[in-house]
């Protein structure tokens, strides 16, 4: 029988062992704007998995027109949104669990169940699966003695340098196929059958398993040994810092996570790396990927339409069509720079500036998850629902997290360099060089009094808001400022 492959599956792991059928859909990209950088890694990715000789390559409409074709019935693993395990619950597949990820969907509802109904905490999970896995484990204990090394990580950006100074990323050599994708990019995009957004590039991201091997060999070689001190940092000369850059083959199916979780620690074993710059990466990879990716079916289809905050704003121009000249905030201008660039930023860049922004801004969560979704080189429907609606925006009011990731420009101020140039003074709340971040997460509580009113960890930014003498200043000056930023 043969295996109908999905195009987030193209590593060995997810082979059957029987003739494969891969199916490039041009009607997935032209259903919705992509980045340039995004269409091109998934079209290089299907056409160079397409090279080998068990692998026939469709090009069809969608994969219900293939279908039609004929009246073949197919093996496929579990793909990863509800819109295809739709498709594939018919007899016209025989389907195996699905693979990709560290945790069982199995294991994962049994854990789920164990919790009897209370809130699912990160935590909780990222230990069971360390249990189980045996990584960094010695018998019971964690290595090094303890389950992280948080007061390790998360340094502000040195001072007085604009880069890290870790070895720079590894990045592919393109090739025929890229230069076809390129032409096919543009002519479809010139003839407006499909919506590129961004700046096309130079492909920066890995589309093979061998091109994975080679950026996972160099990440773990290279830079993993600073991972964990500066996750948290940005320095405006250096897009990377010391990131590993493996979401996009991760997403693509290239890496198993857990082959990938057992290189880094095999790092620190060998010397290689620190144990806080390892733990922090397993826990991204085996932790919180997961964690995602299991809450995306716990949570259900209908969790993108929860609203919480009643956040109704629609997305600012400057944001959908990835245009940074407009914004004179620089820590905004900077990021929709890049997210242009390279559709792809850091953690803390998604989450506690644009997340943050949106947050502070009301802009309507749902919208946001499918700006997320087109924008980013390694957004797919999985990943986004708890990071966006439930971790960034507090649309699910707490399932997923137990406060709104709402910060203020000090934060941003300490942990980058980029307020350095920026006409707004990340320490001012009102008039002229008022930061628009921190006048903006006084701005959000006063907005958000009653629906945050029972959430205990608000309870001290909250009396520290009601005490501000220029509350309503705030609440008037960003009411006129709006999303223009
Ligand atoms: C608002 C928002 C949007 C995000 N959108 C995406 C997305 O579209 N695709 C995506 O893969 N991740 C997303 N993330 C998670 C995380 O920011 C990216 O995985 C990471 O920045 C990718 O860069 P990297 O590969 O260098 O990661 P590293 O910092 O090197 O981390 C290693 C790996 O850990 C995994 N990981 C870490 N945190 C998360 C997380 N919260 N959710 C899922 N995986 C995680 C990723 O696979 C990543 O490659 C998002 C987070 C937020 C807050
Ligand atoms: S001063 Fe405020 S707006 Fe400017 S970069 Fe810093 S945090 Fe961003």
């Amino acid at each position: 029988m043969p295996q109908l492959l999905f195009a987030d599956q193209l590593g060995p792991h997810f082979d059957l062992g029987e003739p494969i059928v891969l199916v490039e859909s041009f009607g997935r990209l032209a259903a919705r704007p992509f980045h340039w950088q995004k269409a091109h890694l998934i079209l290089s990715a299907i056409r160079h998995r397409a090279l080998d000789e068990n692998v026939t390559l469709v090009r069809a409409d969608s994969y219900r027109e293939y279908l039609a074709t004929n009246d073949t019935v197919f093996a496929a693993v579990n793909p990863t949104s509800f819109g295809y395990r739709k498709l594939v619950n018919s007899d016209r597949f025989e389907v195996v669990p699905s693979r990709g990820f560290v945790t069982s969907e199995e294991d994962f509802a049994a854990w789920a169940e164990s919790k009897a109904g209370k809130r699912l905490l990160l935590e909780d999970f990222y230990r069971s699966t360390r249990r189980r896995t045996g990584l960094l484990m010695e018998g019971v204990d964690p290595v090094g003695g303890a389950w992280n090394f948080d007061h390790d990580n998360r340094l502000p950006a040195p001072k007085k340098v604009t880069s890290l100074g870790v070895a720079q990323p590894w990045q592919p050599d393109e090739d025929d196929i890229d230069a076809q994708v390129r032409r096919d990019l543009t002519q479809w995009h010139a003839e407006g059958k499909i919506r590129l957004v961004g700046h096309d590039g130079p492909r920066l991201f890995a589309v093979t398993r061998e091109e994975a091997l080679a950026a996972l060999e160099h990440f773990v070689a290279e830079r993993l040994d600073l991972f964990g001190p500066y996750e948290d940092a940005g320095l405006t000369g250096d897009w990377a810092m010391a990131h590993s850059l493996l979401s996009v083959p991760l997403n693509l199916g290239l890496l198993d996570p857990l082959e990938v979780a057992h290189i880094a620690e095999a790092a620190y074993h060998s010397g290689n790396a620190r144990l806080s710059s390892v733990e922090g990466f397993v826990r991204q990879i085996a932790g919180w990927r997961d964690f995602v990716w299991h809450l995306y079916w716990h949570f259900g289809q209908d969790y993108t339409d929860l609203n919480y905050l009643n956040a109704t704003t629609a997305l600012p121009t400057s944001w959908e069509e990835l245009s940074p000249s407009a914004i004179d905030a620089a820590c905004v201008s900077h990021t929709i720079e890049k997210v242009a660039d390279r559709g792809w930023l850091h953690h803390i860049e998604r989450l506690m500036i644009l997340g943050n922004i949106a947050l502070q801004r009301g802009l309507n969560p749902k919208q946001l998850n499918e700006w997320f979704i087109n924008s980013f080189v390694d957004g797919t429907p999985w990943v986004m629902p708890a990071n966006v609606i439930g971790m960034s925006q507090f649309a699910d009011g707490g399932k997923m997290s137990t406060k709104p990731y709402a910060g203020g420009g000090a934060y941003i101020s300490k942990m980058t360099n980029y307020c350095g140039g920026c006409s707004f003074d990340p320490k001012v709340r009102v008039g002229e060089n008022a930061c628009p971040v921190t006048a903006g997460y006084w701005a959000f509580l006063d907005r958000n009094e009653k629906p945050l009113a029972g959430n205990f960890r608000m309870a001290q930014p909250m009396a520290a808001m009601r005490k501000m003498v220029d509350r309503v200043a705030i609440r008037d000056q960003e009411n006129r400022r709006g999303t223009s930023l």
